[in-house]
């Protein structure tokens, strides 16, 4: 059964004017009673939907409204625009090496953060931000209490397919606002807002066109002798008053930051006296930054790793303090 909280059962079975709020509050109370008590009140829901001849379950081959998708559900289909590409990560289980990328999609209803693994990593490899995807045949996880969406064997991804519009994405995600005092390593979905105050040079290294592994000397494990493209990392320290911390810049992330594309930043990587302007230019500007505080063990200091890089809004700031 789906996870679909009581609240929403109770407004879709009263949006039949098959029955009314109150009449739907006592035939809860009465199917618990008949049942002893043995049932959740979400049971007696999904009962009572059955009674009144209530399909909760929208037709398999439909898509679904971000806002439609539950836990527990199976073959989900949905559309939206990707306005979250997080990196891909490789990570290592015994013997065997795997990979695994996600993205934010939305729609009008909400945002989902969906999950690719291994081979299917590579079936969104040129996927950029504001690109309308179309999922088929997806399940659905809880991780955290939040809907995560995650591609199996069976799921497809059609990239910007023709006649697919996306027109408005309801942001939904909350990130928690942190000093960088109080941050202790470990914690997800963190925003911190600060001012850069020291910028590294980036790091270049090689990867596979096709699946974005780090090669080494034009080998991929997977594709094997290949003509490998570049990617980079940076680094800056942010101080918000309170304190400072070393931010990690991945592609997408350091892309964001300096307002340029892949293109523009891989011309650094051999003429490092140039990327002297681009540093002098970032020092005091302000950023809000999204993502997850990590410990480097081996530096035994916290590093933030963006996942969302935008320009502070000095509007947006003065909101929030005076809602304080
Ligand atoms: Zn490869």
């Amino acid at each position: 059964m789906y996870k679909i909280p009581l609240s929403e059962l109770k407004e879709k079975i009263i949006a039949t004017g098959k029955i009314t709020d109150t009449e739907f509050d006592g035939r809860i109370k009465a199917k618990i009673n008949e049942l002893s008590g043995l049932i959740s009140e979400e049971g007696a829901a999904h009962i009572i939907a059955n009674e009144l001849g209530i399909s909760l379950v929208p037709p398999s081959d439909a898509k679904l409204k971000i806002k439609e998708i539950y836990a527990g559900m199976r073959n989900v289909s949905t559309v939206g625009k990707v306005t979250r590409l997080f990196e891909m990560r490789e990570f290592s289980k015994g013997e065997s090496t795997g990979k695994v990328q996600s993205i934010v999609l939305g729609d009008e209803t909400g945002t989902l953060r969906i999950v690719f693994w291994n081979d299917k990593v590579n079936e969104i490899k040129d996927v950029k931000e504001d690109d309308v995807l179309v999922i088929k045949d997806a399940y659905v996880k809880e991780n955290n209490g939040n809907k995560e969406i995650h591609m199996g064997d069976r799921a497809s991804v059609e990239i910007n397919p023709e006649g697919e519009t996306v027109e408005s994405v309801r942001k939904t995600t909350s990130y928690e606002r942190k000093s960088i005092k109080d941050l202790e390593g470990g914690e997800d979905n963190t925003e911190i807002m600060g001012t850069v105050v020291q910028v590294f040079d980036p790091r270049f290294f090689t990867v596979c066109p096709q699946c974005n592994k780090r090669v080494m000397e034009d080998q991929c494990a997977t594709h094997g002798k290949v003509e490998p493209s570049f990617s980079y990392v940076m680094n800056a320290v942010i101080d918000d008053g309170s304190g400072n911390i070393r931010v990690v810049f991945w592609k997408n992330q350091t892309n964001h930051l300096l307002e340029k594309n892949d293109e523009q930043i891989v011309e650094y990587k051999d003429n490092a006296a140039s990327f002297e302007d681009v540093k002098t230019e970032l020092l005091g500007e302000q950023f809000k930054l999204l993502g997850r505080v990590q410990k480097n063990e081996m530096f035994a200091r916290l590093e933030f790793h963006a996942q969302i890089v935008e320009k502070a809004s000095a509007e947006e700031e003065l909101a929030k303090l005076e809602k304080e």
